[in-house]
């Protein structure tokens, strides 16, 4: 017999034959307590530092609470067969959720261990037959082992899933057009280099609070939120790290000694800062020229990454923005009346109009953010440490860039296409799969309010109100 069958059969066991009128026993006993052992969970989870962490990201409101107690309840209720395969499906889910918001399943075990342990302090006082609260204590125990695998075997499987996925992400190397990446990388570095050295130079009054970090520059966010995905034999991201300070460090004793009117060592400290620069555009130079030869695996028309990546770097994002503090946002992008385009021009022409405007969307973002081809016609773009007020602005500009742009045809043909945009930005809750959907509400809203548009949808309470930036 497989595992699954083994689980359907104890579960068989248990709800329909063996321990029938137990489960429906101790169901109705903790009836009325779900809700108590539910805010026993949290309260003792919220104790231990790594899981009060998780909890306070998801902001335990109301719906998480009940959804334990329900799930509590959904345990302890009689069921016929059938319905047993979707109480399976349910725990299944559980798992996925769980590998989603990456928990440690260690953490998740612990509290089933305080769910487990208060519901035998409450049965200890209703049951006063000592053979029958052993009774009772050994279904619960079985169940909930019951469930803890299934959830454990599905939240496994997700997070093999999504390693997988990661890996494949690092072997291919995440660069999306990787001469242009190259290009704008160094230029950005170059503009940021200029910057600082005009700031050395001409600032009439120098000051170590107003220097500009390359740190926090988009060079500095590049290396933040791309250059871990970089396969390659040497660590790139540490490197680059190393650079980014040695080059800050140098900028700070430059400024430091033209305060103190050191010329010598200020000229000194100017040639460091130079050569640190110099080393490190250099450096970009030959990480890009091995990420050419193993950069394939984007999608082929658009050369944009695909959508199956999406889960790995909203992930990322999700842990960057717990762990720094930095926020970020998606906008989800769809042409308008794309169809009508392929039915006048045929499939081929719809392909170059979608080539051309992969190309507008690629130069429309910061490097440090990253443009999937999430459909057909359908776009995705995650910015990091982009807040709402800058999603709603990005996303103003592309559709306004996109309503100007002249879309090009071989035989010469100019095509006028627009696009509407459903924005959403990180809210802090773990599950990222909440985002796109809220993305996806807010472009279907752009598109039902006549497209053209980009759209946030503000939840206020429970009312919905729609701001449209047309
Ligand atoms: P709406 O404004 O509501 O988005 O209208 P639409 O016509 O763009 O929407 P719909 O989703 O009904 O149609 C999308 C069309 O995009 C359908 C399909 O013919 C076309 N499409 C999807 N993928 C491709 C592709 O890879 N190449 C080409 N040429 N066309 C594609
Ligand atoms: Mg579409
Ligand atoms: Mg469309």
């Amino acid at each position: 017999m497989r595992i699954k069958e083994i689980v359907f059969s104890k579960l068989k066991r248990l709800y329909l034959v063996d321990s029938k009128n137990d489960i429906a026993e101790i169901g109705e006993m903790l009836k009325d307590q779900l809700h108590d052992i539910a805010d026993v969970f949290f309260n003792e989870l919220l104790k231990i530092p790594e899981t009060s962490i998780i909890l306070k990201n998801t902001k335990i409101d109301i719906n998480l609470h009940n959804t334990i107690a329900d799930w509590i309840g959904s345990i302890f209720t009689n069921y016929s067969e059938a319905e047993l395969e979707s109480l399976i499906e349910r725990q299944k889910r559980i798992g996925i959720v769980h590998a989603t918001i990456n928990v440690n399943l260690n953490y998740f075990n612990h509290g089933i261990g305080i769910l487990k342990d208060e519901i035998y302090r409450r049965m200890r006082k209703k049951i006063s037959d000592v053979h029958r609260f052993s009774e009772a204590v050994l279904i619960v125990g079985e169940l909930f082992d019951i469930y803890i695998s299934i959830i454990s075997e599905s939240y496994f499987f997700n997070e093999l899933l999504h390693e997988s996925n990661q890996l494949s992400l690092k072997v291919k190397g995440l660069t999306q057009n990787t001469a242009i990446e190259c290009e704008r990388l160094r230029s950005m570095l170059m503009e940021w280099s200029r910057n600082a050295l005009m700031f050395l130079y001409q600032s009439p009054e120098i000051n170590v609070k107003n220097i500009p970090h390359l740190q926090y520059s988009n060079f500095g966010l590049w290396v933040i939120y791309k250059s871990d995905f970089l396969s390659h034999p040497l660590n790139v991201s540490s490197e680059l790290k190393q650079h980014i300070s040695e080059i800050d460090s140098a900028l700070f004793q430059a400024v430091r000694f033209r305060m103190k009117n050191k010329k010598d060592k200020f000229a000194n400290a100017v040639t460091i800062f130079n050569d640190a620069v110099t080393k490190s555009s250099w450096f970009i130079s030959t990480i890009v020229d091995q990420a050419i030869e193993i950069d394939t695996g984007m999608d082929p028309l658009t050369r944009l990454f695909n959508r199956r990546y999406l889960s790995t770097i909203l992930r990322r994002q999700t842990e960057i923005c717990n762990k720094q503090g930095l926020p970020y946002s998606i906008l989800l992008i769809d042409l308008d009346h794309f169809k009508k385009i392929n039915d006048e021009f045929g499939h081929d022409g719809g392909d170059r109009i979608l080539e051309q405007f992969s190309k507008l969307l690629l130069e429309s973002v910061r490097a440090s953010d990253f443009i999937f081809r999430y459909g057909g016609e359908e776009f995705l773009i995650v910015m990091g440490n982009v807040n709402q007020n800058e999603a709603i602005i990005a996303s103003e500009k592309i559709r306004k860039k996109c309503d100007k742009h002249i879309f090009k045809l071989t035989n010469n043909k100019n095509i006028h296409l627009t696009c509407s945009i459903g924005i959403a930005v990180h809210d802090g809750h773990p599950d990222y799969n909440r985002m796109v959907k809220k993305a996806d509400l807010a472009l279907y809203d752009a598109k039902n309010q006549g497209r053209n548009r980009a759209i946030f949808i503000v939840e206020n309470n429970e009312a919905e109100q729609f701001r449209t930036l047309h």
